[in-house]
Parts: structure tokens; sequence; C-alpha cells
């Protein structure tokens, strides 16, 4: 169906945009497309000692504000209109929360979920040996995403460190500490969206401790996110999920057990008191805080009038349509939308490129005090807005991040 085609959605988000800020046709139309993108086809000996062939993307969509800036994923249904939508949403994510850098994201089509830890190496090195040659500090700095984890990103630096003959920990971000991470960059995402709920709290008048969420994913989002809305705000987590299913517990799910259940056994089934649901059943419970965390295109118009949550905290990119937007919105649910409520990672991400800059490192304080800062700004600077011009939230958002990307091509005289 074309309209779940996510680049055709991030497209239509944008028109939409482009007309409440009535921009001019050609910032509109550069703005509809990504500046430059790298396709990549990699050989890796497998195991087993054959070799096997993979594709890969680098969309770099947008760098009138700064360097670009995005995650990768590595997923089986990888596509280049998937990277293409996640590259114009950071473009916008980085924007919002007002970070000197642009959008960009990238891909690899495989499932790492059926691959070797030395597969997964040999593959993440073959990716930046092609890709190496568009990135680098100042020009694009990849991240994790869906299914990549700080490993990842360790093997990619010591690759990218060996083409350039010298450290460059700044390539990457989502490191692992002894690597130049970040302090609080593994739970920055998930508390990043806390802070935006906490926001919404008060904007709403709405008490969160004791709140029930259902948290759909649970991979660094997701999990995370389980944890610190029940520690940062008191919320109550009655289910979760991941690729193989739900659990529901009306009692609510206590993160530590929930968590090395999963850590055991691969999934969070069969966790014991609790009844199994399917990820569908997840999203229409009555609840009244949603935090979508898996991936996109999951709240459609088949189902967003089924939705029951009072907000939906948008951790996943692009978990809701379109057409289901404006469901939700005449429904009267708050949604916290995704390049808002998820920038905290790659607000995180900056936090780490800076300090990599100057080989200095922040504690923890430090990072979520600064964190926090960005995200409330950011949160209130699309809360206001969506009242002021009667938007629904994301289309507020796009306004706010869109006019912040064209001011910068203005300047620079681009169009
Ligand atoms: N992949 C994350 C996102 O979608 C983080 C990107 C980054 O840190 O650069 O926002």
């Amino acid at each position: 169906m074309p309209e779940l085609n996510p680049f055709a959605i991030a497209q239509a988000q944008l028109d939409e945009a482009a007309e409440v800020l009535q921009l001019d046709p050609a910032t509109h139309e550069l703005l509809r497309w990504p500046l430059r993108e790298l396709h990549v086809t990699l050989p890796v000996k497998m195991d087993d000692g054959a070799f096997k062939v993979f594709q890969g993307f680098r969309v770099q969509y947008n760098d009138a504000r700064g360097p670009t800036k995005g995650g990768l994923r590595y997923h089986p249904d990888e596509t280049i209109d998937t990277v293409r939508a996640l590259a114009a949403w950071m473009t916008w994510k980085c924007a919002m929360v007002d970070i000197p850098l642009g959008g960009a994201k990238g891909g690899i089509v495989c499932d790492p979920r059926k691959m070797s830890q030395g597969e997964l190496e040999r593959l993440s090195r073959a990716y930046i040996r092609q890709v190496g040659r568009i990135i680098g500090p100042e020009k694009d700095v990849p991240a994790p995403d869906v299914y990549t984890n700080p490993q990842i990103m360790a093997w990619m630096m010591d690759e990218f460190s060996f083409m350039q003959g010298f450290n460059e920990f700044g390539v990457i971000t989502g490191k692992p500490l002894p690597l130049g991470g970040s302090a609080g960059r593994g739970d920055a995402t998930a508390r990043g969206g806390i802070y935006c709920l906490r926001e919404a709290g008060r904007v709403l008048n709405l008490e969160l401790n004791g709140a029930t969420a259902a948290v759909q994913g649970y991979g660094n989002a997701g999990s995370f996110a389980h944890q610190l809305g029940s520690d940062l705000v008191g919320l109550k987590v009655v289910a979760v999920s991941d690729s193989r299913g739900g659990i529901y517990s009306p009692d609510g799910l206590d993160y530590e057990s929930v968590y090395a259940h999963k850590q055991q056994t691969g999934t969070v089934l069969g966790f014991p008191g609790t009844k199994e649901i399917t990820n569908s059943e997840l999203l229409e419970l009555d609840v009244d805080v949603l935090i979508p965390s898996a991936l996109e295109s999951v709240i459609t118009e088949a189902n967003a009038n089924n939705i029951k949550a009072k907000v939906s905290v948008e951790l996943a990119n692009g978990p809701t349509t379109p057409e289901a937007d404006k469901i939700l919105y005449d429904n009267g649910v708050y949604v916290i939308p995704d390049f808002l409520a998820n920038a905290g990672g790659v607000t995180v991400s900056y936090f780490e490129m800076v300090q990599n800059a100057y080989d200095y490192y922040w504690d923890i304080e430090m990072v979520h005090e600064r964190l926090d800062k960005k995200m409330t700004a950011a949160f209130h600077a699309t809360h206001e807005t969506a009242q002021k011009l009667k938007l629904h939230n994301r289309l507020a958002a796009y306004v706010v991040s869109v006019a912040r990307v064209a001011e910068a091509m203005h300047l620079r005289g681009w169009v």
C-alpha cells in the first residue's frame, strides 16, 4: 500500500508543514528529497566458509545546520525508502532539540538474530570500508538503532580509525564507555521520552504516579522506558512486548524481573503470572499511557479508533501514519511525536561528539541536566505551537523544526 511507504509518509507530513509555513516552492522541494545517498554491496565471509553478499545504504538527508547524524539499522525488511524516511526524521529531530547537526540514516538488509558475532563483526567492518569515504566527525556521524549496539559501534570506529591512520572516536556515537562513549547514552532515548511525558503530565494536569502504561518493543528504547517510566514518574507498566508477542498483568510488571527473564530466554513471553497478548492487542489496551517503542506504521487508520490511551509517547520512529494522526487528534489522544519523544538519543550522541572533540568527559549528572533542558525546551516549543496554531502535535513539531532548517538554508543562500 503506497500510503504505508515510510518515505511517502515523511514527504506527506512535510507537505502539510510547508503549507502551514507557506514555504516557497524551491525550499519545499529541496526539503522533500535527500541531498545524497550511497548504496553499497558487501561481500562477507560467513562462518561456514561461504561468501554471502549484503546490500546496505547511507542516506545524508540535509546538512544545512551541521554534519549529518543518525543511526544504522540491521533489519531483514530494510529498504532504501525506510532509510530515506528515517534520514528525513533525523533532520527534523536534530532541529527539534536545536543541536547543530543535520539528518542521516543507514541500514543493512540482514537478519542479525541469525548471525554469529564473528559474522556481524565482518559485516560491520565491510560496511565501513565502503561508507567510510563519506562519513567522519565533520561530515556524517552514525550511531546505534534497531538491532545495532555499542559493540558494533566499537568495530566500526576501529575500522574507520585504521582507514584514517589514527584514532577517530568522533566518527560514531553510542560507543562503549572505554572507547569514548558518553555517560548516559544507553538510556538516553527512553529518558528523553519520559522527560517529555513528565512535561505533558504538567500541561495536561494528568497524574502520572500510578498511571497505567503499555510498552510495545523491548529493545534499547522500550526496556529502558519500562525502567525509567517506573523510576522517574511512577508509571505502573501493565504490559510489555517484543517481536514475538506481549505479556499483560493488571498488577503491574516489575522491570528487573522482566528484564532478567528476557536476558535468560530471549523473549518477554512466558514471564510467570502474566497473560499472553499480541502486539496489536497491546496497542489497544485500556491504559493511560502508550509507549510504542518498536517499528514504524503500527498505529494506522485500521486501529487508531481503538487506541484508548490518553497519551502516546512515540519512542519508535514513525509508529503512527498520517491518517491515524488525524483520528488520534480528533479522539483527544495526546501524541508526543517521535522526533520529539525519542530525540534524547541523538541529543546525548551530540554530547558524545562534543566530549570526543575536546577529549574531556562529563559526569552522568551533567549529561542528565543538559538532556533535561533540551527535551523540556523542545516539548514546550511544540506544545505551544500546537495550542497557538490549533494543530496536532506532530504537525506543530514539524512547523518548529522545518522552519529552523529552512532558515539555515536561506541564510546559506541555497534557495
Ligand atoms: N538511532 C537513534 C535515533 O533514531 C539515535 C541517532 C543518533 O544518536 O545519532 O534517533
